[in-house]
């Protein structure tokens, strides 16, 4: 997340590529599953693999599991300089792809936050959000299953309420109106987002690294990653996301 880089510090832009899985469903109305899979110059587990890791669980199981939606999985470059691979990725779009995407799924630094978050909706110019459907229809399938997700705290002007704000690959989807979910470890226990309460921000830190994660948080891991990939493969489950 690009908005978290420390000061003075400037990621160098490589060449970059996306990497795009496509699984045709009934329809050809597409839901994207995104996760970037550079770093932000530290070993990344959190931010990024951790993602990368629920997409590509999901991709497997979904090979042989007959969808009404066709699923796009694409693995992101170059998100931490300033999400150019997403943006990148919905330049190329043609008008007719850019009609099919009815929903974004971006899935980014699930694994070493406190809690477990789902964002979504659109701030418009006068501070109002929309497109919000998406995300709480999100939300009531986690509370059918029973997943401890929770929608982030109202009353924070930098973070509208349920958006998390822009601040990762979902953003150029929502920029043209394309609903987005977007799952996130985190922590906004005191109103803004610290990931931890115990070593405050993981990603983007030397602490992005998987014996000290799994050292500090035992059990974690396993129990972020599994929520999310219930979650996920639940949302792809559903035929009625289109209203
Ligand atoms: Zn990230």
């Amino acid at each position: 997340s690009p908005n978290f880089l420390p000061l003075g510090v400037q990621l160098e832009l490589a060449i970059c590529e996306n990497i795009l899985i496509t699984k045709k469903g009934e329809s050809e109305k597409t839901i994207i599953v995104g996760a970037h899979y550079d770093s932000a110059g530290t070993h990344g587990v959190d931010d990024n693999g951790s993602g990368v890791s629920v997409a590509l669980e999901n991709a497997l199981r979904m090979v042989n599991t007959p969808t009404y939606y066709t699923i796009q999985y694409v693995f992101f470059g170059s998100e931490e300089p300033g999400m150019y691979g997403s943006r990148a990725y919905v330049e190329s779009l043609s008008e007719k792809e850019r009609e099919n995407i009815i929903l974004m799924i971006n899935i980014d630094t699930v694994l070493a936050g406190d809690y477990l978050y789902l964002y979504g909706g659109k701030v418009n110019d006068n501070g109002t959000v929309d497109n919000t459907e998406a995300v709480f229809k999100a939300y009531e399938i986690v509370k059918e299953i029973g997943l401890n997700i929770q929608l982030p705290p109202d009353g924070n002007n930098d973070y509208p309420y349920p958006t998390g704000q822009k601040r990762s690959d979902h953003a150029p989807f929502n920029d043209i109106g394309i609903p987005y979910i977007y799952f996130e470890a985190n922590n906004w226990e005191n109103g803004s987002p610290v990931e931890t309460e115990k070593n405050g921000l993981i990603m983007h830190t030397d602490m992005d690294d998987l014996d000290f994660i799994e050292n500090e948080y035992s059990g974690r891991v396993q129990n972020t990653l599994s929520s999310y990939s219930i979650l996920l493969y639940s949302l792809l489950q559903e035929n009625n996301w289109e209203q």
